[in-house]
Protein backbone atom coordinates (compact mmCIF):
# COMPACT_ATOMS: atom_id res chain seq x y z
CA UNK A 1 0.00 0.00 0.00
CA UNK A 2 1.53 3.54 -0.96
CA UNK A 3 1.61 5.64 2.20
CA UNK A 4 1.84 8.78 0.47
CA UNK A 5 -1.54 11.19 -0.73
CA UNK A 6 -2.14 14.65 -1.72
CA UNK A 7 -5.28 14.29 0.00
CA UNK A 8 -6.13 12.03 2.95
CA UNK A 9 -9.73 11.82 4.17
CA UNK A 10 -10.16 9.93 7.33
CA UNK A 11 -13.50 8.44 7.78
CA UNK A 12 -15.89 6.92 5.03
CA UNK A 13 -19.36 8.49 6.42
CA UNK A 14 -21.85 10.72 4.98
CA UNK A 15 -19.25 13.47 4.32
CA UNK A 16 -16.36 11.41 3.64
CA UNK A 17 -18.23 9.43 0.85
CA UNK A 18 -19.14 12.60 -1.12
CA UNK A 19 -15.54 14.32 -0.78
CA UNK A 20 -14.09 10.55 -1.81
CA UNK A 21 -16.18 10.74 -5.04
CA UNK A 22 -15.99 14.43 -5.83
CA UNK A 23 -11.98 15.08 -5.02
CA UNK A 24 -11.17 11.61 -7.20
CA UNK A 25 -12.92 13.22 -9.88
CA UNK A 26 -9.54 14.68 -10.61
CA UNK A 27 -7.63 11.77 -12.14
CA UNK A 28 -3.97 13.47 -11.74
CA UNK A 29 -4.75 13.94 -7.56
CA UNK A 30 -4.22 11.35 -5.24
CA UNK A 31 -6.88 10.80 -2.66
CA UNK A 32 -6.94 8.47 0.25
CA UNK A 33 -10.20 7.37 2.01
CA UNK A 34 -9.21 5.77 5.52
CA UNK A 35 -12.05 4.11 7.48
CA UNK A 36 -12.36 2.49 10.85
CA UNK A 37 -15.49 0.16 10.31
CA UNK A 38 -15.94 -2.87 7.70
CA UNK A 39 -17.61 -3.00 4.37
CA UNK A 40 -20.86 -2.69 4.45
CA UNK A 41 -22.53 -5.66 1.93
CA UNK A 42 -24.42 -6.67 5.29
CA UNK A 43 -28.07 -7.72 4.78
CA UNK A 44 -28.92 -6.01 7.50
CA UNK A 45 -27.87 -2.52 6.42
CA UNK A 46 -29.77 -2.76 3.13
CA UNK A 47 -33.08 -3.81 5.26
CA UNK A 48 -34.78 -0.62 6.32
CA UNK A 49 -37.06 -1.84 8.64
CA UNK A 50 -33.79 -3.44 10.48
CA UNK A 51 -31.69 0.01 11.12
CA UNK A 52 -31.92 -0.65 14.89
CA UNK A 53 -31.39 -3.83 14.61
CA UNK A 54 -27.73 -2.67 13.55
CA UNK A 55 -27.53 -1.02 17.42
CA UNK A 56 -24.84 -2.30 19.30
CA UNK A 57 -23.21 -4.56 16.72
CA UNK A 58 -19.63 -3.87 15.18
CA UNK A 59 -21.11 -1.46 12.76
CA UNK A 60 -21.83 0.77 16.20
CA UNK A 61 -19.51 2.75 17.75
CA UNK A 62 -21.74 1.64 21.10
CA UNK A 63 -21.10 5.66 22.94
CA UNK A 64 -23.12 6.02 26.34
CA UNK A 65 -23.15 9.22 27.50
CA UNK A 66 -22.29 11.02 30.83
CA UNK A 67 -25.29 10.22 33.55
CA UNK A 68 -27.96 13.34 32.60
CA UNK A 69 -29.16 14.92 35.33
CA UNK A 70 -32.51 16.12 33.72
CA UNK A 71 -33.10 12.73 32.54
CA UNK A 72 -33.43 10.79 36.10
CA UNK A 73 -29.33 10.31 35.90
CA UNK A 74 -29.79 7.76 32.86
CA UNK A 75 -27.13 7.84 30.32
CA UNK A 76 -27.91 8.19 26.41
CA UNK A 77 -27.27 5.49 24.13
CA UNK A 78 -26.31 7.23 21.63
CA UNK A 79 -25.49 5.19 18.26
CA UNK A 80 -22.97 6.00 15.54
CA UNK A 81 -21.88 4.36 12.33
CA UNK A 82 -18.63 2.60 11.84
CA UNK A 83 -18.48 1.09 8.44
CA UNK A 84 -17.96 2.33 5.12
CA UNK A 85 -21.20 5.08 4.69
CA UNK A 86 -20.99 5.92 8.51
CA UNK A 87 -24.13 6.58 10.03
CA UNK A 88 -26.06 6.60 6.71
CA UNK A 89 -25.72 3.14 6.90
CA UNK A 90 -27.33 2.70 10.05
CA UNK A 91 -29.62 5.47 10.09
CA UNK A 92 -33.18 6.13 9.69
CA UNK A 93 -33.30 6.99 5.99
CA UNK A 94 -35.16 10.47 6.42
CA UNK A 95 -34.04 12.43 3.84
CA UNK A 96 -35.11 16.09 4.58
CA UNK A 97 -32.95 19.30 3.87
CA UNK A 98 -32.38 22.10 6.68
CA UNK A 99 -34.65 25.10 6.09
CA UNK A 100 -33.13 28.42 4.85
CA UNK A 101 -33.67 30.27 7.76
CA UNK A 102 -30.90 27.65 9.42
CA UNK A 103 -28.60 29.03 6.96
CA UNK A 104 -28.80 32.85 9.22
CA UNK A 105 -26.60 31.36 11.36
CA UNK A 106 -23.75 30.37 9.01
CA UNK A 107 -23.17 33.90 7.68
CA UNK A 108 -20.03 35.01 8.79
CA UNK A 109 -19.61 39.05 8.53
CA UNK A 110 -19.93 39.75 4.81
CA UNK A 111 -19.36 36.36 3.94
CA UNK A 112 -21.93 34.55 2.12
CA UNK A 113 -20.78 31.37 1.58
CA UNK A 114 -23.34 28.88 2.94
CA UNK A 115 -26.63 31.14 2.54
CA UNK A 116 -28.92 29.70 1.60
CA UNK A 117 -29.32 30.94 -1.96
CA UNK A 118 -25.47 29.57 -2.22
CA UNK A 119 -25.98 26.17 -0.47
CA UNK A 120 -29.11 25.42 -2.60
CA UNK A 121 -27.73 24.17 -5.58
CA UNK A 122 -25.36 22.12 -3.50
CA UNK A 123 -28.73 20.18 -1.55
CA UNK A 124 -30.00 19.56 -5.31
CA UNK A 125 -26.88 18.22 -6.04
CA UNK A 126 -27.08 15.62 -3.32
CA UNK A 127 -30.52 14.93 -4.17
CA UNK A 128 -29.63 14.55 -8.11
CA UNK A 129 -26.74 12.15 -6.95
CA UNK A 130 -29.08 10.01 -5.14
CA UNK A 131 -31.35 9.67 -8.03
CA UNK A 132 -34.90 12.22 -6.77
CA UNK A 133 -36.16 14.85 -9.09
CA UNK A 134 -36.70 18.52 -8.64
CA UNK A 135 -39.53 20.15 -9.21
CA UNK A 136 -40.71 23.34 -9.89
CA UNK A 137 -40.46 24.36 -6.59
CA UNK A 138 -37.36 23.16 -6.20
CA UNK A 139 -37.74 20.72 -3.87
CA UNK A 140 -36.73 17.22 -4.56
CA UNK A 141 -38.94 14.30 -5.26
CA UNK A 142 -39.23 11.26 -5.73
CA UNK A 143 -41.28 8.53 -8.03
CA UNK A 144 -40.50 5.50 -5.62
CA UNK A 145 -43.60 3.83 -4.48
CA UNK A 146 -42.33 4.00 -0.90
CA UNK A 147 -44.20 1.03 2.21
CA UNK A 148 -47.11 3.30 4.07
CA UNK A 149 -48.72 1.43 6.88
CA UNK A 150 -52.49 2.74 6.90
CA UNK A 151 -51.65 3.18 10.35
CA UNK A 152 -49.36 6.33 9.05
CA UNK A 153 -52.48 7.11 6.14
CA UNK A 154 -54.17 7.87 9.33
CA UNK A 155 -51.47 9.53 11.30
CA UNK A 156 -51.63 11.87 8.54
CA UNK A 157 -55.62 12.33 8.01
CA UNK A 158 -55.45 13.16 11.54
CA UNK A 159 -52.98 15.58 11.55
CA UNK A 160 -54.87 17.19 8.86
CA UNK A 161 -58.03 17.07 11.42
CA UNK A 162 -56.14 18.65 13.68
CA UNK A 163 -54.77 21.64 11.57
CA UNK A 164 -51.81 20.83 9.84
CA UNK A 165 -51.32 21.43 6.44
CA UNK A 166 -50.72 18.38 4.58
CA UNK A 167 -47.26 18.53 2.61
CA UNK A 168 -46.72 16.06 -0.68
CA UNK A 169 -43.27 14.11 -0.08
CA UNK A 170 -40.53 16.60 -0.94
CA UNK A 171 -37.24 16.98 0.72
CA UNK A 172 -37.95 20.68 2.14
CA UNK A 173 -38.57 21.02 6.08
CA UNK A 174 -41.64 23.88 5.37
CA UNK A 175 -44.25 23.59 8.30
CA UNK A 176 -46.94 20.78 7.78
CA UNK A 177 -47.70 17.03 7.87
CA UNK A 178 -45.77 14.94 5.33
CA UNK A 179 -44.73 11.11 4.50
CA UNK A 180 -41.25 11.39 4.60
CA UNK A 181 -38.62 11.41 1.16
CA UNK A 182 -36.63 8.70 2.25
CA UNK A 183 -33.36 7.54 0.76
CA UNK A 184 -34.56 4.00 0.25
CA UNK A 185 -34.17 2.77 -3.33
CA UNK A 186 -36.31 -0.43 -4.73
CA UNK A 187 -36.88 -1.70 -1.27
CA UNK A 188 -33.27 -1.31 0.18
CA UNK A 189 -31.36 1.27 1.98
CA UNK A 190 -29.48 3.79 -0.52
CA UNK A 191 -26.72 5.15 1.51
CA UNK A 192 -24.08 8.20 1.05
CA UNK A 193 -21.61 5.02 -0.08
CA UNK A 194 -24.36 3.54 -2.71
CA UNK A 195 -25.18 6.89 -3.95
CA UNK A 196 -20.89 8.46 -3.66
CA UNK A 197 -18.48 5.53 -3.34
CA UNK A 198 -19.34 2.21 -4.82
CA UNK A 199 -19.75 3.80 -8.51
CA UNK A 200 -16.33 5.01 -8.41
CA UNK A 201 -14.31 3.28 -5.48
CA UNK A 202 -12.29 1.23 -8.64
CA UNK A 203 -11.07 4.52 -9.82
CA UNK A 204 -7.17 4.20 -9.92
CA UNK A 205 -6.54 7.32 -8.31
CA UNK A 206 -8.26 6.38 -4.97
CA UNK A 207 -7.35 4.26 -2.56
CA UNK A 208 -10.30 3.42 0.41
CA UNK A 209 -8.53 0.94 3.35
CA UNK A 210 -11.04 -0.03 6.27
CA UNK A 211 -10.61 -1.47 9.28
CA UNK A 212 -8.47 1.53 10.52
CA UNK A 213 -8.49 3.32 13.24
CA UNK A 214 -6.64 6.85 13.12
CA UNK A 215 -5.24 8.19 16.40
CA UNK A 216 -3.77 11.59 15.41
CA UNK A 217 -3.18 13.84 12.77
CA UNK A 218 0.94 14.51 13.36
CA UNK A 219 1.40 18.74 13.15
CA UNK A 220 4.69 19.94 12.12
CA UNK A 221 5.35 23.80 12.28
CA UNK A 222 1.29 24.28 12.62
CA UNK A 223 0.77 22.16 9.49
CA UNK A 224 -0.39 18.72 9.15
CA UNK A 225 1.29 16.42 7.51
CA UNK A 226 0.83 12.87 8.51
CA UNK A 227 -2.20 10.44 10.02
CA UNK A 228 -1.19 7.89 12.80
CA UNK A 229 -3.24 4.89 12.58
CA UNK A 230 -3.78 0.77 13.52
CA UNK A 231 -4.34 -1.20 10.79
CA UNK A 232 -4.53 -4.55 11.34
CA UNK A 233 -3.37 -4.06 14.64
CA UNK A 234 0.31 -2.50 13.25
CA UNK A 235 0.97 0.90 13.78
CA UNK A 236 0.91 3.40 10.02
CA UNK A 237 1.55 6.21 8.56
CA UNK A 238 0.47 8.15 5.68
CA UNK A 239 1.95 11.02 4.83
CA UNK A 240 -0.72 13.70 2.28
CA UNK A 241 1.21 16.27 0.28
CA UNK A 242 -1.72 18.50 -0.17
CA UNK A 243 -4.84 18.33 2.70
CA UNK A 244 -5.89 16.00 5.47
CA UNK A 245 -9.49 16.09 6.04
CA UNK A 246 -11.30 14.94 9.11
CA UNK A 247 -14.74 13.45 8.51
CA UNK A 248 -14.77 11.20 11.59
CA UNK A 249 -17.93 12.91 12.72
CA UNK A 250 -19.18 15.20 15.61
CA UNK A 251 -17.87 12.76 18.46
CA UNK A 252 -14.95 11.46 16.54
CA UNK A 253 -13.94 14.38 14.74
CA UNK A 254 -13.20 16.59 18.18
CA UNK A 255 -11.71 13.25 19.66
CA UNK A 256 -9.14 12.67 16.92
CA UNK A 257 -8.45 16.40 16.77
CA UNK A 258 -7.70 16.81 20.52
CA UNK A 259 -5.34 13.79 20.40
CA UNK A 260 -3.73 15.69 18.11
CA UNK A 261 -3.04 18.56 20.39
CA UNK A 262 -5.73 20.69 19.08
CA UNK A 263 -8.39 21.63 22.22
CA UNK A 264 -8.52 23.35 25.18
CA UNK A 265 -5.12 24.03 27.12
CA UNK A 266 -6.09 22.76 30.42
CA UNK A 267 -7.56 19.66 28.75
CA UNK A 268 -4.51 18.73 26.65
CA UNK A 269 -2.32 19.15 29.84
CA UNK A 270 -3.99 17.14 31.84
CA UNK A 271 -3.38 14.58 29.54
CA UNK A 272 -0.17 15.14 28.46
CA UNK A 273 -0.58 16.08 24.90
CA UNK A 274 2.00 18.69 23.25
CA UNK A 275 -0.46 21.39 22.26
CA UNK A 276 -0.61 22.80 18.67
CA UNK A 277 -2.80 25.05 18.82
CA UNK A 278 -5.43 25.99 22.02
CA UNK A 279 -8.65 26.12 20.89
CA UNK A 280 -11.15 26.26 23.64
CA UNK A 281 -14.12 25.10 21.25
CA UNK A 282 -12.96 22.23 20.10
CA UNK A 283 -15.43 19.84 21.68
CA UNK A 284 -17.37 22.22 22.88
CA UNK A 285 -21.13 23.51 22.24
CA UNK A 286 -22.46 19.95 21.33
CA UNK A 287 -25.81 20.39 20.25
CA UNK A 288 -28.37 17.32 19.85
CA UNK A 289 -32.11 16.56 18.39
CA UNK A 290 -33.84 14.80 21.13
CA UNK A 291 -37.12 12.93 20.73
CA UNK A 292 -40.02 12.14 23.08
CA UNK A 293 -42.85 9.94 22.52
CA UNK A 294 -46.20 8.76 23.08
CA UNK A 295 -47.17 5.31 22.67
CA UNK A 296 -50.37 3.57 21.95
CA UNK A 297 -52.12 -0.10 22.37
CA UNK A 298 -54.46 -0.54 19.18
CA UNK A 299 -57.52 -2.67 18.91
CA UNK A 300 -56.34 -4.99 16.07
CA UNK A 301 -52.68 -6.96 15.35
CA UNK A 302 -51.98 -4.53 12.15
CA UNK A 303 -48.66 -2.86 13.05
CA UNK A 304 -44.83 -3.41 12.15
CA UNK A 305 -45.00 -5.00 15.46
CA UNK A 306 -46.04 -7.77 13.44
CA UNK A 307 -42.09 -8.05 12.93
CA UNK A 308 -41.32 -8.85 16.54
CA UNK A 309 -42.83 -12.08 15.72
CA UNK A 310 -41.38 -14.83 14.29
CA UNK A 311 -44.04 -15.80 12.47
CA UNK A 312 -44.43 -12.23 11.13
CA UNK A 313 -40.73 -11.75 10.63
CA UNK A 314 -39.94 -14.98 8.47
CA UNK A 315 -42.73 -13.99 6.22
CA UNK A 316 -41.80 -10.32 5.67
CA UNK A 317 -38.55 -11.86 5.23
CA UNK A 318 -39.15 -13.81 2.22
CA UNK A 319 -41.36 -10.94 0.76
CA UNK A 320 -38.06 -8.74 1.29
CA UNK A 321 -36.14 -11.53 -0.73
CA UNK A 322 -38.34 -12.07 -3.34
CA UNK A 323 -39.82 -8.74 -4.36
CA UNK A 324 -38.02 -6.15 -2.46
CA UNK A 325 -41.65 -5.02 -0.65
CA UNK A 326 -43.65 -5.33 2.12
CA UNK A 327 -42.89 -4.31 5.99
CA UNK A 328 -39.23 -4.70 5.62
CA UNK A 329 -38.91 -2.30 3.27
CA UNK A 330 -40.62 0.73 5.86
CA UNK A 331 -37.98 2.82 7.51
CA UNK A 332 -40.45 2.87 10.90
CA UNK A 333 -40.32 6.64 10.88
CA UNK A 334 -42.34 6.77 8.14
CA UNK A 335 -44.26 10.06 8.52
CA UNK A 336 -44.17 13.06 10.89
CA UNK A 337 -44.84 17.02 10.86
CA UNK A 338 -42.95 20.47 11.17
CA UNK A 339 -44.29 22.85 13.73
CA UNK A 340 -44.04 26.46 13.93
CA UNK A 341 -44.94 27.78 17.21
CA UNK A 342 -43.76 31.01 17.13
CA UNK A 343 -43.32 33.76 14.35
CA UNK A 344 -40.82 32.70 12.22
CA UNK A 345 -41.38 29.95 9.53
CA UNK A 346 -37.99 27.77 10.90
CA UNK A 347 -39.98 24.76 12.22
CA UNK A 348 -39.43 24.77 16.38
CA UNK A 349 -40.80 21.15 16.41
CA UNK A 350 -40.28 17.83 14.08
CA UNK A 351 -42.74 14.71 14.84
CA UNK A 352 -42.34 11.59 14.00
CA UNK A 353 -44.51 8.77 13.80
CA UNK A 354 -43.72 5.11 13.40
CA UNK A 355 -46.49 2.23 13.04
CA UNK A 356 -45.48 0.66 15.69
CA UNK A 357 -44.24 1.39 19.31
CA UNK A 358 -40.63 2.27 19.62
CA UNK A 359 -39.02 2.89 22.97
CA UNK A 360 -35.74 2.49 23.82
CA UNK A 361 -34.12 3.22 20.81
CA UNK A 362 -36.27 -0.02 19.69
CA UNK A 363 -35.00 -2.40 22.33
CA UNK A 364 -38.31 -2.65 24.24
CA UNK A 365 -40.22 -4.84 21.87
CA UNK A 366 -43.79 -4.99 23.75
CA UNK A 367 -45.99 -8.39 22.83
CA UNK A 368 -48.87 -6.26 21.95
CA UNK A 369 -49.31 -4.13 18.72
CA UNK A 370 -49.43 -0.45 18.46
CA UNK A 371 -48.04 3.16 17.33
CA UNK A 372 -45.59 6.04 18.51
CA UNK A 373 -45.84 9.52 17.84
CA UNK A 374 -42.99 12.01 19.42
CA UNK A 375 -41.85 15.53 19.09
CA UNK A 376 -38.00 16.56 18.44
CA UNK A 377 -36.88 19.51 19.81
CA UNK A 378 -35.49 21.44 16.84
CA UNK A 379 -33.57 23.85 18.04
CA UNK A 380 -32.16 23.10 21.41
CA UNK A 381 -30.90 26.11 23.89
CA UNK A 382 -29.24 23.64 26.16
CA UNK A 383 -25.43 23.00 24.52
CA UNK A 384 -22.74 19.64 25.86
CA UNK A 385 -19.47 18.94 25.20
CA UNK A 386 -17.16 16.39 24.63
CA UNK A 387 -13.82 15.39 26.11
CA UNK A 388 -11.39 12.77 25.67
CA UNK A 389 -11.40 10.21 28.26
CA UNK A 390 -7.65 9.23 27.86
CA UNK A 391 -5.26 9.61 24.75
CA UNK A 392 -5.74 5.93 23.98
CA UNK A 393 -7.48 6.16 20.66
CA UNK A 394 -9.63 2.63 21.46
CA UNK A 395 -11.47 4.63 24.10
CA UNK A 396 -15.18 6.40 23.86
CA UNK A 397 -14.98 9.48 24.24
CA UNK A 398 -16.58 11.34 27.34
CA UNK A 399 -19.78 12.85 26.03
CA UNK A 400 -21.71 15.35 27.89
CA UNK A 401 -24.95 16.30 26.00
CA UNK A 402 -26.32 18.12 29.44
CA UNK A 403 -29.99 17.29 27.69
CA UNK A 404 -32.70 19.89 29.10
CA UNK A 405 -30.27 21.89 31.37
CA UNK A 406 -31.80 24.86 29.80
CA UNK A 407 -35.61 24.86 31.27
CA UNK A 408 -37.05 26.36 27.71
CA UNK A 409 -36.26 23.27 26.33
CA UNK A 410 -38.77 21.13 28.66
CA UNK A 411 -41.46 24.09 27.94
CA UNK A 412 -41.22 23.21 24.10
CA UNK A 413 -40.87 19.33 24.68
CA UNK A 414 -44.05 19.65 27.04
CA UNK A 415 -45.85 21.98 24.00
CA UNK A 416 -45.08 19.23 21.40
CA UNK A 417 -46.26 16.30 23.84
CA UNK A 418 -49.53 18.16 24.28
CA UNK A 419 -49.85 18.64 20.30
CA UNK A 420 -48.87 15.25 19.57
CA UNK A 421 -51.28 13.90 22.09
CA UNK A 422 -54.33 15.95 20.31
CA UNK A 423 -53.25 14.67 16.90
CA UNK A 424 -53.97 11.48 17.91
CA UNK A 425 -56.95 11.88 19.55
CA UNK A 426 -58.47 12.95 16.43
CA UNK A 427 -60.27 10.47 13.66
CA UNK A 428 -59.80 8.17 12.12
CA UNK A 429 -56.05 7.38 14.43
CA UNK A 430 -58.33 7.54 17.51
CA UNK A 431 -60.75 4.93 16.14
CA UNK A 432 -58.14 2.48 16.43
CA UNK A 433 -56.83 2.91 19.95
CA UNK A 434 -57.15 0.29 22.68
CA UNK A 435 -55.40 2.20 25.37
CA UNK A 436 -52.53 4.22 25.84
CA UNK A 437 -49.44 2.28 26.63
CA UNK A 438 -46.51 4.70 27.39
CA UNK A 439 -46.85 6.67 29.83
CA UNK A 440 -49.42 3.98 31.39
CA UNK A 441 -52.64 6.54 31.94
CA UNK A 442 -53.38 9.09 29.94
CA UNK A 443 -51.21 12.58 30.41
CA UNK A 444 -53.26 15.19 32.04
CA UNK A 445 -51.20 18.08 33.26
CA UNK A 446 -47.66 19.57 32.52
CA UNK A 447 -46.34 17.57 35.35
CA UNK A 448 -47.57 14.47 33.73
CA UNK A 449 -45.59 15.01 30.41
CA UNK A 450 -42.58 16.15 32.28
CA UNK A 451 -42.50 12.94 34.10
CA UNK A 452 -42.44 11.07 30.54
CA UNK A 453 -40.45 13.37 29.51
CA UNK A 454 -37.37 12.37 31.91
CA UNK A 455 -37.72 9.22 31.80
CA UNK A 456 -38.29 8.34 27.72
CA UNK A 457 -36.36 11.03 26.11
CA UNK A 458 -33.89 9.82 23.63
CA UNK A 459 -31.37 11.33 21.53
CA UNK A 460 -32.88 11.45 17.83
CA UNK A 461 -29.26 10.64 16.77
CA UNK A 462 -27.92 14.38 15.24
CA UNK A 463 -25.26 15.41 17.24
CA UNK A 464 -23.67 18.59 15.56
CA UNK A 465 -21.29 21.90 16.38
CA UNK A 466 -18.59 20.24 18.19
CA UNK A 467 -16.09 22.14 15.76
CA UNK A 468 -17.90 24.34 14.47
CA UNK A 469 -17.90 26.59 12.19
CA UNK A 470 -17.57 30.83 13.09
CA UNK A 471 -15.29 33.32 13.52
CA UNK A 472 -11.60 32.77 14.69
CA UNK A 473 -12.28 33.82 18.57
CA UNK A 474 -15.58 31.26 18.66
CA UNK A 475 -14.72 28.46 16.53
CA UNK A 476 -12.71 25.83 15.30
CA UNK A 477 -13.35 26.16 11.28
CA UNK A 478 -13.49 29.01 9.12
CA UNK A 479 -16.19 29.82 6.71
CA UNK A 480 -14.00 27.55 4.00
CA UNK A 481 -13.98 24.78 6.72
CA UNK A 482 -9.74 25.53 7.37
CA UNK A 483 -9.12 24.46 11.29
CA UNK A 484 -7.74 27.82 12.90
CA UNK A 485 -4.19 27.22 13.30
CA UNK A 486 -3.34 24.80 11.62
CA UNK A 487 -2.15 24.48 7.72
CA UNK A 488 -3.52 21.42 5.71
CA UNK A 489 -6.14 20.81 7.96
CA UNK A 490 -9.66 20.65 7.10
CA UNK A 491 -12.70 19.55 8.88
CA UNK A 492 -15.73 18.90 6.87
CA UNK A 493 -18.97 16.85 8.90
CA UNK A 494 -21.80 17.22 10.82
CA UNK A 495 -19.74 18.78 13.49
CA UNK A 496 -19.01 21.92 11.70
CA UNK A 497 -22.61 22.93 11.61
CA UNK A 498 -22.93 25.87 13.20
CA UNK A 499 -26.48 24.77 15.19
CA UNK A 500 -28.03 21.60 14.71
CA UNK A 501 -30.50 22.23 11.96
CA UNK A 502 -34.64 22.12 11.36
CA UNK A 503 -34.86 18.24 10.28
CA UNK A 504 -32.36 15.18 10.40
CA UNK A 505 -29.14 15.94 9.82
CA UNK A 506 -27.67 13.79 7.05
CA UNK A 507 -28.59 15.57 3.89
CA UNK A 508 -27.23 19.07 5.25
CA UNK A 509 -23.70 17.17 6.33
CA UNK A 510 -23.47 15.81 2.39
CA UNK A 511 -24.72 19.12 1.07
CA UNK A 512 -22.02 20.79 2.98
CA UNK A 513 -19.37 17.99 1.46
CA UNK A 514 -20.65 18.91 -2.09
CA UNK A 515 -20.27 22.30 -1.41
CA UNK A 516 -16.76 22.91 0.01
CA UNK A 517 -15.48 20.01 -2.66
CA UNK A 518 -16.70 22.43 -5.21
CA UNK A 519 -14.86 25.07 -3.97
CA UNK A 520 -11.70 22.74 -3.64
CA UNK A 521 -11.80 21.95 -6.85
CA UNK A 522 -12.32 25.47 -8.12
CA UNK A 523 -8.87 25.82 -6.71
C1 LIG B 1 -29.41 5.53 14.31
C2 LIG B 1 -29.34 6.80 13.52
C3 LIG B 1 -30.48 7.24 12.84
C4 LIG B 1 -30.42 8.41 12.10
N1 LIG B 1 -31.48 8.72 11.30
C5 LIG B 1 -31.35 9.75 10.41
C6 LIG B 1 -32.35 9.97 9.44
O1 LIG B 1 -33.33 9.22 9.32
N2 LIG B 1 -32.18 11.03 8.59
C7 LIG B 1 -31.12 11.87 8.69
O2 LIG B 1 -31.06 12.85 7.94
N3 LIG B 1 -30.16 11.68 9.62
C8 LIG B 1 -30.23 10.61 10.45
N4 LIG B 1 -29.22 10.36 11.32
C9 LIG B 1 -28.10 11.32 11.42
C10 LIG B 1 -27.16 11.27 10.21
O3 LIG B 1 -27.01 9.96 9.75
C11 LIG B 1 -25.82 11.89 10.61
O4 LIG B 1 -26.01 13.20 11.07
C12 LIG B 1 -24.84 11.97 9.44
O5 LIG B 1 -24.75 10.74 8.79
C13 LIG B 1 -23.47 12.37 9.98
O6 LIG B 1 -22.53 12.31 8.93
P1 LIG B 1 -20.97 12.55 9.23
O7 LIG B 1 -20.29 12.46 7.94
O8 LIG B 1 -20.82 13.75 10.07
O9 LIG B 1 -20.55 11.33 10.19
P2 LIG B 1 -20.65 9.78 9.99
O10 LIG B 1 -21.62 9.42 8.94
O11 LIG B 1 -20.85 9.22 11.37
O12 LIG B 1 -19.22 9.35 9.46
C14 LIG B 1 -18.06 9.31 10.24
C15 LIG B 1 -17.21 8.15 9.75
O13 LIG B 1 -15.91 8.26 10.31
C16 LIG B 1 -15.48 7.00 10.77
N5 LIG B 1 -14.51 7.22 11.84
C17 LIG B 1 -14.75 7.76 13.05
N6 LIG B 1 -13.64 7.76 13.80
C18 LIG B 1 -12.65 7.22 13.04
C19 LIG B 1 -11.29 6.96 13.27
N7 LIG B 1 -10.68 7.24 14.43
N8 LIG B 1 -10.57 6.38 12.26
C20 LIG B 1 -11.14 6.09 11.06
N9 LIG B 1 -12.45 6.31 10.81
C21 LIG B 1 -13.21 6.89 11.78
C22 LIG B 1 -16.76 6.36 11.26
O14 LIG B 1 -16.64 4.97 11.42
C23 LIG B 1 -17.76 6.80 10.20
O15 LIG B 1 -17.79 5.91 9.12
C24 LIG B 1 -29.23 9.20 12.09
C25 LIG B 1 -28.11 8.76 12.78
C26 LIG B 1 -28.15 7.57 13.48
C27 LIG B 1 -26.92 7.10 14.22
Amino acid sequence: METEYDIIIIGAGSAGCVLANRLSEDASCHVLLIEAGASDRHPLISIPAAFSELFKTSFDWNYNSEPQSELNDQEMYSPRGKVIGGCSSINAMIFVRAHAKDFDDWIIGEDDFWSWRNVLPFFQKVERQFGFSIDENGDAISEENYYQHDLTDQFLQSAKKYGLKSKHRCSSANEGAIPFLKNIKKGSRFSAADAYLHPIQRRPNLTIVKNCLVDKIEIKNSKANSVAAIHNGKQIRFHATSNIILSAGAYNSPQIAMRSGIGEEGHLKSLGIKANFINPHVGAHLEDHIICGLSYQIKDNNSLDVLNTNFGKAKAGLQYLFSKSGPMTSNIAEAGAFLCLGESERPDLQLHFGPMFFIRHGFVKPKAHGFSLGPTLLHPASQGYLKLRSTNPLDAPLINPQYLTDPKDMAMLIEGMKISHDIIHQQPLSNRIDKIFLPATEPKSDADYEKQIREYTQTLYHPTSTCRIGSADEAVVDARLNVYGIENLKIVDASVLPHVTSSNTQLVTMMLAERIADYMQQR
